[in-house]
């Protein structure tokens, strides 16, 4: 029992959850009987019984009449003990499903008990049934088994072990089932109605005390941390916001920048989340966030996931900046020596105000002389503890903006990263086309590939990828050569020119090809997902994905990002096998029909679960017993915002009405007082 399931101590026993009841709170009578009739218990007397044939084709067969008739009852399996367990005779209560043999009803290994006087109506509860295991029930400890025993715990257990602990006017307000009652009625209900109120109880609580944690991380964070002052907005940031940019920002960048202002100013550390679809501009915001830390005399940095997307930012950033007085400079793995060195000494100096770089910033010698700010584009791709390094790189933690392009579900975030700060940009700037995608398998191959090539002729470029997926990556590498191959037949040398970017070239090579095509040097990429991330070539229009089937919703979109950078019109290729299964079919559906990141992440969350979702799995904050952040959105966002409210009530829980809340989050282990139980 302990090994198998888990289940060390009464309270394990009590959380061994039953995943459906069985209604024995009925008994009907034998010539109730139909054709409709699926499960039923009979109460009644056995008055026959006989083992017939011999070892293997041993069977046992017994009568079984009520006042209203006779059925059946059959066992093949147990003969020798059911012999000896029965008496005809005697008054049993007879639950079963019923089956036919040669046109006549019978119950095949029926559950027995004896009849008593408080059972001729039927059970006044439904009867729990347990997850157990196959070795467990060859030992006679199933499912029904495990019921007893927890039916035997609630015959001593009492109010007092199960406290409530959530406040009383919440209790009113959602009118949930009380604590002990609601455990008491998940296992043994008198009806269902009785059984999903206390389920939905035990799933508020669970979600209920997991928000008011983040929450009170997250405050504690606010209270206690220390940070530096962004108090003045200065020239750079008017000059450049009046002057220099050349569009107009979205409401979501106001709004966005107004949070991070706001943020910065406090005396607080900000460490914040900044989540925008591709292409909803984020480079901006960290842009005028940068101008907000060099203006109140502080340096900034940005960091990006790898070498090109770093080169782009510098490109573009020293662009916008051009006309504005600030350094901006670039450090990456491949800096040489000499230059290196400079940078290195003009940071330490204070006189370059904005570094632009890759994971090279992390290094210990790379010593800022007042750092305020630090940005991360493209999160999921640096671990907590190298952010963390970068904290320690000023006496007082610079404020951390981590930007990512890939959405997270609400319920996730508030869950899964609930005690960060977090905002959204939740709108493309204006005149965007939509992509359009469209679903295509191998028998329009030779179509699509003319399509390439008008796009080709009218001066475009086109990506076209490869999966590489880690457990067959040796077929997937062969598919990839395979498929440059085939790419390389339909469009010869020397009018097309093709490169290739793939996980095993050597990361100069690597960086190599896909310059050549960002500088328009080769018309075609082949690719595997390595260049998921942020590359910006806005000539490119087409993104032709090869075994589409394979890829995760939130890669396609992402993918799918790379295309429609431009002013002219972009097409994402989804190319799939003849044969799709549900799922496939689903992912590509929802490609196809949306653009939305954010609806994209709540369907990939739904149909992937949020165990699979980038960077949750090592959270922890998403093993609930019995709440899922998918199916019980609206509890989530219900305790979500109870809690909130009751910690702005009472921050500390001191009041009265919260005790029992405050001592349940106090209590280090178990949440059920056991002391009064023997
Ligand atoms: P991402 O969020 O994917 O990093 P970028 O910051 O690269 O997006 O922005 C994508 C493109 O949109 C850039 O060319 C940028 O100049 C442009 N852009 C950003 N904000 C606006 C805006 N408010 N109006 C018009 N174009 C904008
Ligand atoms: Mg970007």
């Amino acid at each position: 029992m302990k090994k198998e399931l888990g289940i060390f101590t009464f309270s394990d026993l009590l959380h061994h959850f039953p995943f459906r009841h069985v209604d024995k709170t009925k008994v009907n009578l034998v010539n109730e009987i139909s054709a409709e009739t699926e499960y039923i218990q009979l109460a009644g007397s056995l008055i026959s019984f006989e083992v017939l044939g011999h070892r293997n084709s041993k069977r046992a067969v017994g009568l079984f009449k009520d006042e209203s008739g006779i059925i059946e009852l059959a066992w093949f399996r147990g003969t020798n003990w059911i012999q000896k367990s029965l008496t005809t005779g005697t008054s049993y209560l007879v639950y079963g499903r019923v089956t036919y043999f040669q046109g006549k009803p019978q119950i095949v290994h029926p559950e027995m008990e004896l009849l008593t006087a408080e059972k001729q109506e039927g059970k006044n509860y439904l009867e729990p049934v347990y997850p157990t295991t196959e070795k467990l029930r060859a030992k006679g400890l199933g499912g029904r088994q495990i019921g007893k025993l927890t039916q035997a715990l609630f015959g001593v257990l009492q109010q007092k072990n199960i406290p409530e602990n959530l406040p009383a006017d919440i209790l009113k307000q959602l009118k949930l089932t009380d604590r002990f009652n609601a455990y008491k009625e998940i296992h043994f209900p008198q009806n269902n109605d009785e059984f999903e109120k206390a389920l939905r109880r035990l799933k508020f609580e669970e979600l209920f005390i997991a928000q008011l944690k983040v929450i009170r991380l997250r405050n504690k964070r606010h209270r206690f941390s220390r940070g530096v002052v962004f108090d003045k907005v200065a020239d750079l940031f008017n000059t450049f916001y009046k002057r220099d940019i050349p569009f107009e920002l979205t409401g979501a960048q106001k709004r966005v920048m107004k949070e991070i202002r706001a943020d910065t100013a406090k005396g607080k550390q900000m460490n914040r989340l900044l989540q925008g679809d591709v292409g909803s501009g984020k480079t901006i915001v960290a842009v005028l966030s940068m101008l907000l830390a060099v203006d109140n005399n502080y340096q900034a940095c940005l960091m990006a996931p790898t070498e090109i997307l770093a080169q782009q930012h510098l490109n573009n950033i020293s662009a916008m900046l051009k006309d504005i007085s600030v350094s901006v400079k670039l450090l990456t793995g491949s800096t040489k020596t000499a230059k290196r060195r400079q940078v290195l000494d003009e940071l330490k100096k204070g006189t370059i105000n904005i570094l632009i770089g890759t994971h090279a910033l992390i290094e210990d010698d790379v010593q800022f002389d007042n750092l305020g700010l630090v940005i991360i584009d493209e999160q999921h791709r640096f671990g907590v503890a190298q952010r963390a390094k970068l904290w320690e790189k000023s006496e007082t933690p610079p404020h951390v903006l981590v930007m990512t392009a890939t959405p997270i579900p609400r319920t996730l975030a508030m869950t899964a990263y609930g005690d960060l700060d977090y905002s959204v940009i939740n709108e493309l700037p204006p005149g965007r086309k939509p992509i359009i995608t469209v679903h295509r398998n191998e028998s329009h191959r030779s179509r699509v590939m003319h399509f390439i090539r008008t796009e080709i002729d009218s001066g475009r470029q086109v990506y076209i990828i490869f999966p590489l997926i880690e457990e067959s990556a040796k077929m997937d590498y062969e598919n990839l050569m395979k498929g440059y191959e085939n790419v390389k037949a339909y469009f010869p040398e020397p009018k097309f020119r093709i490169s290739m970017v793939h996980g095993r070239q050597p990361a100069r090579q690597k960086d190599i090809n896909m310059l050549r095509f960002v500088q328009q040097d080769t018309q075609i990429l082949v690719s595997t997902t390595v260049i998921e991330v942020g590359v910006d070539v806005p000539n490119a229009t087409v993104m032709v994905i090869e075994s589409a089937e394979k890829f995760g919703l939130s890669q396609l979109h992402q993918l799918r990002g790379r295309v429609g950078r431009g002013a002219d019109k972009s097409y994402c290729i989804l190319l799939t096998g003849p044969q799709l299964g549900t799922d496939a079919r689903e992912r590509i559906k929802i490609m196809t029909t949306t653009g939305n990141g954010f609806e994209i992440a709540e369907k990939d969350l739904e149909l992937r679960g949020p165990g699979d979702i980038e960077g949750t799995k090592q959270s922890g904050m998403l093993n609930f017993r019995l709440a899922s952040i998918v199916e019980d959105k609206a509890i989530l966002e219900v305790a979500r915002s109870m809690a909130a409210d009751l910690l702005e009530k009472d921050p500390d829980l001191i009041s009265a009405e919260n005790l029992p809340l405050k001592n349940f989050l106090e209590e280090k282990k178990s949440s059920v007082v056991w002391s009064k139980i023997s």
